[in-house]
């Protein structure tokens, strides 16, 4: 089986790319990157050199390079690729509509003229907008994206949807919760929080820091998608979330005392624009249909990643002195 896999070298996408590369060593994965600022090719060293891995940097909005690509055999591709970030999605928007909706048009088109047998879209809860305090997120749940993120998330799915029912292609869509793991970009809340903490800096939490993510270790999510690709029905979605539901303020103090600093380094700042409230996983379908169990407790997968940050201070250190450091004086003012 040759895979295509688009946004490998980003932190879910490496995560996915070394946990296959390792796992099916008869499989060839292709890894293809447009290598943004989310891109990293240290991420991948685990699968450099091995004869079943390739890396190709290229646009997934470049037609033609997707067509070469796609046209030398590939049997599934599974798209991760994607502006990810929400607080980028509310200063520049442009850039998510151009990756996140046109650039699933094209991989689905190509993927359509080659008769590929798998087309994987690797989604978020976001596109189902916010809960209140009660209930769950189930694949029923209609669309109702808030943010410029999640809103071309919702619009990518809709197309993938639209590409099965009009010509027949084999989709999936997996949607899941916040991820959390090793090599997550420092931008993001918990990679965030452990570098400030490290670094005795401020640790900025919006509004009351009472919103809920619902946290899935990265690894939990790659044999999620693993199960998908193999077993998933044509033209399902599934729902991927390990029923751990933590207010952000939560998880800081939690970081705060794995690493024995105090809680006066938070501090609260202004909430995000249409911050969504809360987001909870029912994984239901999954599990029943195909078999997925989370590995990870979060207390668990939280221990491992903050001495993952500890052990991989170099990997690290080494974004947040780029062009990182101009996005974060920007974001929270130098704090
Ligand atoms: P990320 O930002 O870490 O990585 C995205 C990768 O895509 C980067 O390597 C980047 O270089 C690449 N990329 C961006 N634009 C590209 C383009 N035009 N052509 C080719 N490559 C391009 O993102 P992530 O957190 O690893 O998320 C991966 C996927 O999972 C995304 O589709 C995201 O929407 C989805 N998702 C993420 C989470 C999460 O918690 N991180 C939760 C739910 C869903």
């Amino acid at each position: 089986m040759k895979i295509l896999v688009t946004g490998g070298a980003g932190f879910i996408g490496s995560n996915f790319v070394n946990y296959m590369v390792e796992k099916y060593p008869e499989y060839t994965i292709v890894n293809v990157d447009a290598l943004t600022y989310a891109g990293n090719l240290e991420n991948l060293k685990p699968s450099e050199g091995k004869s079943n891995y390739q890396f190709v940097k290229a646009d997934i909005t470049n037609v033609e390079a997707m067509d070469q690509l796609i046209a030398d055999g590939v049997d599934a591709v599974i798209n991760f690729a994607a502006e990810s970030h929400v607080d980028r999605s509310i200063t520049n928007p442009g850039i998510f509509v151009q990756t996140n909706i046109q650039g699933t048009q094209v991989l689905l088109d190509v993927a359509k003229k080659y008769n590929v047998k798998k087309y994987l879209q690797v989604s978020t809860d976001e596109v189902y907008g916010s809960l209140g305090e009660d209930g769950y997120f189930t694949e029923q749940t209609s669309l109702s994206p808030n943010s410029p993120y999640s809103a071309s998330k919702a619009g990518a799915d809709l197309l993938v949807l639209a590409y099965h029912e009009t010509f027949g292609l084999p989709v999936n869509i997996t949607r899941c919760s916040n991820n959390y793991g090793p090599f997550h970009f420092p931008e993001k809340l918990i990679p965030l929080m452990i570098i400030n903490a490290l670094n005795d800096k401020q640790l900025p939490v919006y509004g009351d820091g009472k919103n809920v993510r619902d946290w899935l270790h990265v690894l939990d999510h790659c044999r999620a998608i693993d199960l998908v690709l193999h077993k998933g029905v044509d033209g399902e979605v599934y729902n991927v979330g390990g029923h751990n539901e933590k207010t952000n303020v939560e998880v800081v103090k939690e970081i705060l005392k794995q690493l024995g600093k105090p809680e006066s380094l938070i501090q609260y700042v202004e909430d995000r624009l249409g911050h969504d409230r809360r987001y909870a996983i029912d994984p239901t379908k999954l599990q029943q249909e195909l078999g997925w169990e989370p590995k990870y407790t979060f207390e668990t997968g939280l221990q491992e990643t903050v001495q993952w940050y500890l052990e991989n201070k170099e990997w690290w250190e080494n974004i947040i002195s780029g062009d990182y450091k101009n996005y974060y004086v920007e974001q929270y003012g130098g704090k």
